[in-house]
């Protein structure tokens, strides 16, 4: 591994691809690596797409993280980095985010790297929140008590960022910690998911870590220290530390985004489309408003990267929760997880144009 190869890649987004192991089509191919392609056959037409990476079916989650871990620790220098796993229902997103116990993946992998780089010092603080949005409704996954529905707010005037009145930010002294938070966390999302069919494939998780270094040569105007603009009120807490001006450096945020399925709308109303089937009808606004929000990441990401001055922040829950943390000089990767499989080959095409679009 070469760390540091990720973020010298163009732009500010980059765009990985992970193919879900399966049987293998000859309709997708792919050529892995850095600047990697998959090409479709699809209805008669080949289509090449070019991602920044492309991992095979049988890359490890090792591979993948490897890939990740320098955008991760940057965001101990201050940084916003923002990881996204996208694609259709079953092609490995929470696989590739969560991962089996045995077989972690880059969330539990992220926080143990930067909790090893921080070290036993004591100088770093580190805050935990976690959400999930369903149907535009945004939920805390660690408030005591049933998850609550939050209301999200634009901040005040010039600070460009949103707030989410009443969000929870635990203090995480540790990794262990950390992952008993997270672990409630899941646990809350999971309880949703059993109560509401197929919950989890229609929601997005989102788990934000906001780190503080105390450091007194990195305040303003430090040379050679590239400055975020602050965290807006999703990432930095209410009631956080009483921060003394100078002695800490600029919050560092990560976000990990598991995304809510990418299938098209016709697909998961399929079952029941008319209008005396409230369960189809349910599940059409569901799908709905599931691609209004990944629609609405696509025309953010598209913009941020075309560096067009509007950037569609407003149109989603999960973009403008997300506003503060795709800002200038914030990375973002998406991971795009598809499926090899004959029939999910409308929606592979999909991801891929998807991609397309914002990488
Ligand atoms: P999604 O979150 O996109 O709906 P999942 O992560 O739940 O999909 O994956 C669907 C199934 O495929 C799960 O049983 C998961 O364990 C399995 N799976 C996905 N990707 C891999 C992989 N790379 N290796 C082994 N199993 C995988
Ligand atoms: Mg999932």
């Amino acid at each position: 591994g070469c760390p540091g190869r990720l973020l010298e890649l163009k732009g500010n987004i980059r765009v990985l691809c992970r193919l879900r192991p399966g049987t293998p089509s000859n309709l997708v191919s792919l050529e892995p690596g850095p600047g990697g392609t998959v090409t479709t056959c699809y209805r008669g037409h080949q289509r090449r797409f070019r991602l920044d990476w492309v991992f095979p079916p049988h890359a490890s989650q090792e591979e993948v993280f490897r890939e990740l871990e320098s955008a991760v620790l940057s965001c101990l220098g201050g940084y916003s980095v923002c990881i996204f796993t996208y694609g259709q229902t079953g092609t490995g997103k929470t696989y590739s985010m969560e991962g089996p116990p045995e077989d972690p993946g880059i969330a539990p992998r992220a926080l143990q790297s930067l909790f090893r780089e921080m070290g036993t010092g004591g100088q770093h603080h580190v805050t935990l929140s976690m959400v999930e949005i369903y149907n535009e409704a945004v939920r805390d996954l660690l408030a005591p008590g049933p998850p609550q529905r939050l209301a999200v707010r634009q901040g005040p005037a010039g600070e460009g960022g949103i707030q989410v009145a009443g969000l929870t930010h635990w203090d995480v002294p540790n990794l262990e910690s950390l992952h008993q938070m997270l672990n409630l966390g899941r646990s809350n999302r999971a309880t949703a998911a059993t109560a509401m069919n197929q919950h989890s494939s229609r929601s997005h998780a989102l788990v934000t870590l906001t780190l503080r270094t105390a450091s007194p040569s990195s305040g303003p105007g430090t040379a050679g220290t590239r400055r975020l603009s602050p965290a807006g009120g999703f990432a930095a807490p209410e009631t956080g530390p009483p921060s003394t001006p100078g002695s800490l450096a600029p919050a560092g945020t990560l976000h990990l985004v598991d995304l809510a399925g990418s299938e098209r709308a016709w697909k998961a109303g399929a079952a029941g489309t008319s209008h005396e089937d409230r369960d189809g009808a349910q599940r059409l606004r569901e799908a709905r408003t599931i691609n209004r929000s990944l629609l609405a990441l696509g025309g953010v990401m598209a913009a941020l990267r075309a560096r067009r001055p509007h950037v569609p922040f407003r149109d989603s829950q999960l973009t403008r929760l997300l506003q503060p943390a795709l800002g200038p000089g914030a990375t973002a990767v998406l991971l795009l997880q598809v499926s090899t499989r004959p029939e999910d080959l409308g929606e592979t095409v999909c991801s891929l144009k998807f991609a397309e679009r914002v990488g």
